[in-house]
């Protein structure tokens, strides 16, 4: 059973699944968490925790249906090469979540999400073809594309800012697109790109299709990433890193708050983690919010080189601020409305919070760390992961803190190959085919193969939206859909 964060309106989670957002405007939290029996978990594959997870959390859907759903997503080909592994270095490991179809952590919840809505319409008795509506700021477009192309009645439409996502992910967005599955780039940044998706659920009503939400704020996209942290943690106790029950700490580059928010909510199932450290870039809005109380949004968003980071209204902090405010959703209301009228807000019991902990890195810091991983580790990070790995440091250089920790390794380096150029002080090349290949040599660590399909896509179907025209292009749009 999930609830809304802004009412007391309560609803089945398949339902939720389908809403993305509430009605009232706000985020589905669950009313309850089960807690795990970590006992009973040590042996289970990544499948098998899948399914035990989604029983736990999926309260009207039948073992029949779940299993089905995990089978036919986390198939025997979705693990080759594995999109979750765990390697390890000195008292940290990474937990690599990039080896899926789209390069990014994205792909684990967004392959697993179009079978879950088909699974939730049958449970609310809906037939309709969906349309799938999303904001991105770049690795989720094309992991919803990959994903809900499969089904070819359903519709999906993505946003992303024309400038604020790398040339390797407009490429690979634009190798879907087709006349059900549409790609718009807004001449804007990644919160004008949400904030129109937000406007449109609010506002469109549809007769013949279901709306449905792709983005993090969907309780269906938090679920499945809960899974990896899980799984994880019993990677760790297999390779002999720590014994159960030991604490571990979890350190997520953070941006939309989706992916930490999932690593939160295992811990208050039971997953033993001490510290949820949050990575931001250069807009540090969770780590000045976490640091002094004070949540800021009226303030310039910089183009940093971890672009899927950067976000100034992270969606997700709302389920968290809610738990804060000890559920009270009166008060929530209040917080969320004074914040978007005032550009800022200021909640003095974030700063008792010690379960999380936040700082951010520097461009500058961030591209060095690229380059000492690279000499020490002999890895490639992107630059997403390295700005966790540069927090991790300070983490550590601050607290003294022994507890094992797991960085979340959120996408190929490949897929950033300017910003990795950069990093390694290699000039820009010609072309992103020259500019891989180069770091490829450079570095003796190859790229998936699976990336030469996108590097042959060209740009020439790409459409732009003036920012002022999206809302209306896209009612419009999805209007023509609906009747059609
Ligand atoms: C989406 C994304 C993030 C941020 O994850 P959130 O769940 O939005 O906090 C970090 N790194 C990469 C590579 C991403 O694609």
């Amino acid at each position: 059973m999930v609830k809304s964060t802004r009412s007391d309106h309560k609803v089945k989670t398949s339902k939720a699944i389908l809403d993305g957002l509430a009605p009232d405007g706000g985020l589905y939290v669950f009313t309850d968490l089960p807690i795990l029996n970590l006992q009973e978990m040590k042996e289970l594959s990544y499948q098998e925790t899948a399914l035990l997870v989604f029983e736990l959390l999926l309260e009207d859907m039948s073992h029949e249906q779940l299993k089905k759903v995990v089978e036919e997503s986390y198939h025997e080909d979705f693990f080759k090469p594995s999109p979750v592994t765990v390697t390890h270095h000195d008292n940290h490991s990474y937990l690599n979540l990039y080896n899926g179809e789209t390069f990014a952590f994205k792909d684990m919840a967004l392959s697993i999400l179009p079978k879950l809505i088909q699974e939730s319409k049958k449970l609310n008795d809906i037939t309709k073809p969906n349309i799938v509506l999303t904001a991105t700021s770049g690795d989720t477009g094309s992991a919803a594309l990959s994903g809900f192309s499969k089904n070819k009645e359903d519709y999906i439409i993505v946003l992303y800012p024309t400038s604020g996502v790398s040339a390797f992910q407009e490429k690979q967005m634009l190798q879907f697109a087709n006349k059900h599955a549409m790609v718009f780039g807004v001449e804007g940044n990644f919160d004008d790109c949400q904030t129109i998706v937000k406007q449109l659920f609010k506002n469109v009503k549809t007769n013949n299709t279901n709306i449905i939400s792709a983005n993090s704020i969907n309780i269906g996209r938090i679920i499945p990433q809960i899974v990896y942290y899980i799984y994880s943690y019993f990677q760790l106790i297999r390779d002999n890193k720590v014994e159960l029950g030991t604490e571990i700490n979890v350190v997520v580059p953070t941006g939309n708050f989706g992916n930490i928010y999932a690593a939160y909510l295992a811990t208050k199932m039971g997953l033993p983690i001490n510290k949820l450290i949050v990575a931001s870039n250069d807009n540090n809005v969770l780590h000045e919010f976490f640091s002094n109380g004070v949540y800021n949004i009226d303030r310039t968003l910089y183009k940093t080189i971890s672009p899927s980071m950067d976000i100034i209204i992270s969606s997700n902090l709302e389920r968290y601020i809610y738990d804060l405010l000890n559920e009270d959703s009166d008060q929530l209301k209040i917080f969320m409305e004074s914040l978007l009228v005032n550009g800022s807000n200021e909640l003095d019991a974030i700063k008792r919070i010690t379960k999380f902990k936040t700082d951010m890195a520097t461009e500058t810091e961030t591209k060095a760390m690229i380059q000492k991983v690279l000499d020490e580790d002999a890895i490639l990070i992107d630059p997403h992961t390295a700005v966790a790995r540069v927090v991790y440091e300070k983490y550590i250089d601050l607290t003294k803190d022994e507890t094992y920790s797991l960085l979340v390794s959120t996408a190929s380096p490949y897929k950033f190959i300017d910003a990795m150029r950069s990093a390694l002080d290699m000039p820009k090349a010609s072309n992103i085919k020259t500019a891989i290949v180069e770091v490829e040599v450079k570095t003796g660590i190859p790229s998936d193969i699976r990336m030469k399909d996108v590097l042959g896509q060209t740009t020439e179907n790409k459409i732009i939206l003036k920012k002022a025209d999206a809302y209306s292009e896209i009612f419009k749009l999805v209007g023509e859909i609906d009747e059609y």
